[in-house]
């Protein structure tokens, strides 16, 4: 029943229409929902650090927005200050009570007030009092603190939804800057379209439409369709129901058939909104009516009215008419991109993403750093459905987006935006130079890939070959597996294009965040499961018919190269390294002509990191796959935007293992490369440089700036640097060395402060 009330409130705040709303809804369900007389949020202002009084149930709301407390004053203030419930029999009788004139809360003597905390930051103070003198008991106060925890994150986000209107004084939306994850470096100023999610009433965006009679029609239709979907449950159920339990279903009728909810529908259609955000209005306004009355029975119709909305968005989405216009420099906006939503918009378009889940590390993000479209990731707080259509400013070095930006906040990013063109006109003068040190010593580098657009981009940015090709993109993009044939296809393309460089080809990577939509892997704990080789061992049908589909395509080309991922032992080394042979041997006798590929190991997984010598005997080559293994190093969800800011690539024990891998290679003799998104990163190129890396692969936005990185220096520098940062306790003191490092070399341009607000 608890649980019941605690999501009711969050889901019923989560729908309001910015703070006042939110506010107001809290108060009035938690003075119901917690049976006290009084419920009043103070909320803290950021310019003067004071609780003002907000909204209030039982006291004097007249006052609402006048009376405030400095930071330490008064209950609310010992509250905010101490960061934990105060909880008091009498509090008057406390000697930190202060009175608010004309607040009326003489009366009251009980009185439990506790933080709203938000990413660390005390937001405000939720308090409820009563008249009679009581302690409210241990579970009253865990209540409240489970749903204040709760609703921080619901108040910051109908905060923002609430800049996006405009402001009653100023006649303009006031501008605002959501923190989010640094995705793809880069500025994107731009057009938001967002990506619906699934059928979900609580998300769909609103938009304005033109063919008003087509909406209307689509509804009348979905509506329809509905009512038959019920009647026919209905009449299958009819043996086995009792005539009461059927009565439900025409109930459920009747709300269909109710011509207020259908009559108001259309009249926002008329009024020119898409039918889905018409239907998702009216149905958020019923459920909540349905959700504040007070016999139990009524309140339980909100699910069905909630359920029925559902039922009729999804019919329309199913035929979502209204073909998609992409504006010029569209900014994607989504809850959870993926890589087939990015794959539906023409690439001219696409200026920049917003994904409200994930993080840098995700695929998503990946993705869009090879396509070298400015990302900001992990912007929960942001009232994504309500953007559509809005300019606003995306900064991908900070992971920023600027909220109804000033004419000022604009002109800095439109000259950071200049700035950054000029430096990547001033880089492609590097194209055609090696990549070496002052002294001539010679890192090559590589690219990553797996979109057939990533070749041409990376070829004009002169990389000397693939360090990583991710074969699980292809495979992402079809229905089913695709066929020998269909797969050799494809890899030829790119062993053809880059030809007569190295391709390193990677055995499907699947699982973790990285499912099939036609080979669904369902788990708890995806990222320590069912992952990259441990699945193609397991089909070795799919492995098999992978490895056949690389060597044939190599045929007259001889530059392919075979590597394994996610291994954690070297029994899948050997097993692998079996099947590979066995193919190459049945290939020749089928009348294939090529020798075998040379065949390497991802050191992506700690395990490996400490049997690097091991596998490096056992392979022609290893690679460090540094997203991975800095998670699972640092025991930090590469996609969780809560933990980002645990996720330190320079974290000196990430250093730590990079060196040990590459010393054990090089023992070995054998090479070592590194293919995460650490390679590309020019602050780390100097390190690398000095572990003794064979080569560095990485997304081909990213090359010239490497490649510039290793040009001004000289080996024994960056041997020196490198000592110097392994001496060093944390991740910061790490990344200011080495951005102090380019910064003597004279590359401040690599290094990005963020745009001050005005
Ligand atoms: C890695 O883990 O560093 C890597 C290169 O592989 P992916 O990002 O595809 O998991
Ligand atoms: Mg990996």
């Amino acid at each position: 029943m608890m649980l019941e009330t605690l999501r009711n409130i969050v889901q019923e705040v989560n729908s309001a229409e910015g703070l006042n709303d939110a506010l107001g809804i809290i108060v009035e369900r938690v003075r119901d929902a917690m049976e006290t007389e009084v419920c009043s949020v103070y909320m803290r202002d950021p310019s003067t650090n004071r609780l003002v009084f907000r909204a209030t149930r039982g006291l004097n709301d007249s006052l609402v927005g006048e009376v405030s407390l400095a930071e330490g004053e008064g209950l609310v203030g010992l509250v905010a200050e101490r960061e934990e419930p105060v909880n008091l029999e009498n509090a008057e009788s406390h000697s930190h009570f202060h009175k608010l004139q004309g607040i009326g809360e003489e009366k009251y003597n009980a009185f439990l007030g506790v933080p709203i905390i938000h990413q660390r930051d005390v937001l405000g103070v939720l308090i409820i009092q009563q008249a009679k003198h009581r302690r409210f008991d241990e579970s009253e106060e865990a209540f409240l603190v489970t749903l204040s925890a709760q609703l921080a994150g619901v108040i910051v986000h109908a905060q923002v939804t609430g800049t996006l209107q405009e402001d009653a004084f100023l006649g303009a939306a006031l501008p605002t800057k959501i923190k989010g994850i640094a995705g793809a470096p880069g500025i994107a100023i731009g057009t938001v379209v967002v990506v619906s999610p699934g059928a979900d009433l609580f998300s769909v965006p609103q938009r304005i439409v033109n063919n008003r009679r087509a909406e209307l029609r689509a509804f009348k239709e979905a509506l329809a369709l509905v009512r038959l979907d019920v009647r026919s449950v209905a009449d299958n159920l009819s043996d086995q129901l009792s005539s009461e339990d059927h009565a439900l279903f025409d109930v459920y009728l009747s709300i269909l058939d109710d011509s207020t909810i259908g009559a108001e529908v259309a009249s926002l259609i008329k009024a020119g909104n898409w039918a889905q955000g018409a239907l998702s209005k009216v149905m958020i306004e019923h459920i909540r009516h349905f959700e504040r009355m007070e016999h139990s029975y009524l309140r339980e119709r909100a699910v069905d009215v909630k359920d029925l909305g559902t039922r009729v968005l999804t019919y329309l989405q199913s035929e979502d008419r209204e073909q998609r216009v992409y504006p010029d420099r569209t900014i994607l906006v989504g809850e959870e991109l993926t890589a087939t939503s990015l794959g539906e918009i023409p690439t001219e378009k696409l200026a920049g993403i917003i994904s409200v889940r994930g993080s840098g590390n995700s695929h998503v993000a990946i993705l869009a750093r090879a396509m070298d479209v400015p990302t900001v990731m992990g912007a929960v707080d942001l009232p994504f459905t309500k953007l559509q259509d809005r300019e606003l400013i995306i900064d991908g070095f900070y992971g920023v987006v600027e909220l109804n930006p000033t004419a000022e906040i604009k002109l800095r990013y439109q000259a950071l935006l200049e700035q950054e063109q000029a430096l990547s006109r001033e880089l492609e003068s590097l194209r055609n130079l090696p990549c070496e040190t002052l002294d001539g010593q010679r890192l090559p580098l590589y690219v990553n890939t797996g979109l057939m657009a990533d070749v041409t981009r990376s070829l004009e940015q002169g990389a000397e070959g693939v360090g990583l090709y991710r074969t699980e993109v292809p495979f992402l993009l079809q229905e089913r597996f695709p066929s020998e044939e269909e797969q050799r296809q494809f890899y030829r393309e790119q062993l053809e294009a880059f030809s007569p460089r190295p391709v390193t080809m990677r055995t499907l990577d699947i699982g973790g965040d990285k499912s099939l939509p036609y080979f669904p892997i369902e788990e708890e704990n995806p990222f320590l499961g069912w992952r990259g080789i441990r699945v193609t061992l397991d089909h070795p049908e799919i492995f098999l018919a992978q490895v056949r589909a690389m060597m044939k395509a190599n045929e007259g080309l001889g530059n392919l190269r075979i590597m394994l991922p996610m291994i954690s032992n070297v029994d899948e080394v050997d097993e692998a390294l079996e099947l590979i042979h066995r193919s190459h041997r049945e290939l020749l006798q089928e009348g294939y002509v090529g020798d075998l590929p040379p065949v390497g190991v991802m050191v992506e997984v700690p395990a490996a990191v400490y049997q690097a010598g091991v596998l490096a005997r056992r392979v022609d080559f290893l690679s460090i796959g540094s997203n991975d293994l800095t998670q699972y190093l640092l025991a930090v969800d590469r996609n969780n935007a809560r933990v980002a800011d645990l996720y330190h690539a320079f974290h000196p024990a990430i250093l730590q293992a990079l060196k040990s891998v590459a010393d054990a290679a090089i023992a070995e003799g054998t090479p070592v490369t590194i293919c995460g998104e650490l390679a590309g990163d020019p602050l780390a190129a100097v390190v690398l440089l000095g572990m003794g890396f064979d080569g560095l692969s990485m997304n081909a936005t990213s090359l010239p700036k490497v490649k510039q990185a290793v040009r001004s220096i000289e080996m024994c520098d960056a041997v020196k640097v490198l000592h110097e940062v392994l001496t060093m306790d944390n991740a910061a003191q790490v990344r200011r060395r080495l951005e102090e490092s380019l910064s003597e070399r004279g590359l401040d341009q690599f290094i990005h402060s963020p745009v001050a607000d005005s």
